[in-house]
């Protein structure tokens, strides 16, 4: 079968033919639907390498994080689901019987240094193939719901969740606002998913004009970049600042920004991992304002993500590349000329 291969640190990805893999004890053979292009997997193939302790990260296999698929077989001991059903994948694969495993929360295995692979496609083969090999634990049933357009919640739809859901103290009560720094992949679903489930005011910006007319007909009110955004953001607050920030970006301009904006007793995210530096300063920082970051999330969350998708609250916006231009999803995400998530269609 066709498949997009990390053959090398910082080296681009290559398609190549690799045997169509088989089901082991526990696990399921998926014919894939769709697999996105994130922007973690640019860093992987080219900024991260040896040197930097990454061995679960160590190539080669197949690319791909954020997966769906139909069901084609099933391996030693798995029962009770269909072939031919449609689910999505929980990319994160850890011990599966520690605490945290236990409440779906492989993310934060407490034996991660001793696992092989991180997740489905970041240290063992993903979703960018005609098939996939993963965990019958990890599959979230999609229903009758479109499952190509699914593919990106698993997490560019999972991780913004997450780090919602933990700020949902700061944007509880009336009068509060949301600020979303970088609307790519994961920020166009944060957008969203703040839309649907708070009852803030949503902020948003992005470099790209593009992406914030995006944002703004999913219903943020936009703010371009620039030496007044601060206070223009401030303005729109009513001088109280941002309640609860979300960096999708992370360099340390953005986390500035970030920290500028929040208000006091706000919270400020950084989900991107491009490692901005910061300098914290007690009397800078509005009292009590929390800065923090955050890492993908839990499979029953991932259910929560789905419900929100059928119940039509939230829909990844799509770029779909056939097999044959899977390699110009991540040239084109690398080069920032994308409109919505890649995702390939095998
Ligand atoms: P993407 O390439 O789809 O989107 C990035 C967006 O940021 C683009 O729209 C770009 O125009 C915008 N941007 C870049 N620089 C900017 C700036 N200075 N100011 C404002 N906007 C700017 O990327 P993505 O796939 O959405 O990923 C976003 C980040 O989140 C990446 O760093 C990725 O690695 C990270 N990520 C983190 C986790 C986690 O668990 N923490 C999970 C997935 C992805
Ligand atoms: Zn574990």
């Amino acid at each position: 079968m066709r498949a997009v291969v990390f053959e090398q640190w910082k080296t681009f990805p290559s398609l190549t033919s690799i045997p169509k893999p088989t089901p082991g004890p526990g696990e399921v053979l998926l014919k894939v639907a769709g697999a996105g292009a994130c922007h973690s997997d640019v860093a992987v193939f080219h900024d991260y390498d040896e040197s930097m302790g990454m061995t679960q990260l160590a190539p080669s296999y197949v690319l791909g994080h954020e997966n769906s698929g139909w069901v084609e077989e099933l391996g030693e001991g798995v029962t009770g689901l269909e072939i031919g059903a449609a689910y999505l994948v929980y990319g994160p694969i850890g011990c599966g019987h520690c605490a945290a495993c236990s409440r779906g929360q492989d993310t934060y295995c407490a034996n991660a240094a001793t696992n092989p692979s991180l997740a489905s496609g970041l240290g063992r083969d993903g979703g960018m193939a005609e098939y996939l090999v993963v965990p019958a634990r990890n599959l979230v049933p999609l229903g009758d719901a479109d499952p190509i357009a699914a593919a990106p919640l698993s997490d560019a739809g999972l991780t913004p969740y997450h780090a919602i859901k933990n700020s949902l103290k700061n944007l509880q009560g009336g009068g509060k606002s949301a600020l979303v720094i970088g609307l790519g992949g994961l920020g166009q679903i944060a957008v969203q998913i703040l839309t649907a489930i708070t009852g803030a005011t949503v902020i948003a910006t992005d470099m790209k004009p593009e992406a914030m007319e995006r944002a703004a007909a999913n219903g943020a009110v936009t703010v371009a970049g620039g030496p007044d955004q601060v206070a223009q953001i401030r303005e729109l607050t009513g001088g109280n600042g941002v309640d609860a920030v979300f960096d999708f970006v992370g360099i340390a301009p953005t986390v500035r920004t970030a920290m500028a904006s929040v208000a006091r007793q706000g919270r400020v995210t950084i989900v991107g991992i491009a490692g901005g530096k910061y300098e914290w300063d007690f009397y800078s920082t509005p009292y009590e304002a929390e800065l923090t970051n955050t890492y993908w999330g839990t499979i029953e969350e991932l259910y929560e993500v789905v419900a929100l998708y059928r119940a039509g609250k939230i829909t990844p916006d799509v770029e779909l590349f056939g097999m044959d231009d899977a390699l110009e999803a991540y040239r084109k995400l690398e080069a920032g000329e994308l409109s919505g998530r890649a995702v390939v269609v095998p």
